[in-house]
């Protein structure tokens, strides 16, 4: 499933319109603290329970959103990480956050 229409918010949320009607919006601090690449994967892996991350404005800015095929978008900061392939399927199922 792919959304019809992806458009930022107030520079710090993510809205994804489902083909459905539906629509979710998701916080871009909650997306960069779930970047689904190794990096980041491995970084959360030394995390303890009670760590809160904390990250710069350019971290959770987004700079560009890429398509990637169908199936995911590719969000790009701005702090140069570029790695995190996000999958329209894991996106709708998630639960909102903000
Ligand atoms: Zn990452």
């Amino acid at each position: 499933m792919k959304p019809e229409k992806i458009e930022v918010l107030d520079k710090t949320k993510l809205k994804l319109v489902w083909k459905d009607g539906e629509s979710r919006v998701y916080s871009l601090m909650y997306l960069r603290e779930l970047c689904p690449c190794a990096i980041c994967e491995e970084e959360r892996g030394k995390w303890s329970s009670t760590f809160i991350p904390l990250f710069m404005t350019s971290q959770i800015t987004l700079r560009e959103i890429r398509p990637v095929g169908s199936y995911a978008i590719n969000l790009i900061w701005e702090d140069g990480h570029n790695t995190g392939i996000y999958e329209y399927s894991k996106l709708h199922f998630q639960p909102v956050s903000d």
